[in-house]
């Protein structure tokens, strides 16, 4: 049988009290037996509520279950760094996140958040609040930050995931302006005096192509041939720019 009790501190206005009183908030110790050993020490909590599961947990295991320790920030980063390296993730990806993981840990030891456990909803927007970087890649630095909790949340170190609740930046770049009348002529004219004839022609084809079709230049390159002769294209849209639309390349 164990019973958990406060050792209050000298300067605990309870004091006197001693062991009857609990509602202070001085450090709970547990005293007892069991299963035939004697104890008496410290639980390191404070929280009743805390102390007596744990205790109870004990008792139905019938041995002492020491708290995991929670993971600190550094070492999970290693975990994921080392992880991703596994993953035969691109340098300029892992670039990413080792530049991520080192603002994070700056930004833990300046707070005193050494564990992940630390970082709950509100930190993690503080954190977020202090990147200097703006629209795209204020994006996809918090898809970053959002795929290491994700990692973390699923390795069963934290509970729950505040990181998914984080709202993505609002992006706010000018629109995309479309290449003036003089501009898409001086590309072409580019295309004439290119030296290869045969590819100055391919170029030339390749600028009206994205030029009718508003296509991106990948999906403009990887085109089939059949696909490029028969299909209606709708174009990308820029963002909040000009939309094209392309009823039939057969019109070109
Ligand atoms: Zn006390």
């Amino acid at each position: 049988m164990l019973t958990i009790y406060r050792r209050h501190r000298k300067a605990c206005k309870q004091r006197f009290d001693g062991r009857a009183y609990r509602r202070c908030l001085c450090p709970i110790w547990v005293d007892g037996s069991l299963n035939g050993v004697e104890i008496r020490k410290s639980l390191r909590l404070r929280d009743w509520q805390r102390a007596q599961d744990l205790v109870r947990q004990w008792e139905a295991q019938g041995q002492r279950v020491e708290k995991p320790k929670p993971l600190t920030v550094k070492e999970a980063c290693e975990k994921f760094v080392a992880d991703a390296e596994a993953r035969n993730l691109r340098e300029p990806t892992l670039y990413k996140y080792r530049l991520l993981f080192r603002q994070l840990q700056d930004f833990a030891v300046l707070h005193g958040l050494p564990c992940l456990t630390d970082f709950d909803l509100d930190w993690m927007r503080r954190f977020r609040a202090s990147w200097k970087n703006k629209n795209i890649s204020a994006r996809k630095k918090l898809e970053a930050f959002r795929a290491f909790f994700r990692f973390v949340h699923e390795s069963g170190w934290i509970p729950t995931n505040p990181a998914s609740h984080l709202k993505p930046p609002k992006i706010t770049e000018p629109p995309t302006a479309p290449f003036t009348r003089e501009e898409v002529a001086s590309i072409l004219n580019a295309c004439d005096i290119y030296p290869d004839k045969a590819n100055a022609l391919r170029l030339r084809a390749l600028v009206f192509l994205l030029r009718y079709s508003g296509l991106r230049i990948r999906d403009a390159i990887t085109l089939s041939r059949i696909v490029s002769r028969t299909i209606n294209f709708s174009c990308t849209q820029r963002r909040q720019g000009p939309r094209f639309i392309v009823r039939s390349l057969h019109s070109l």
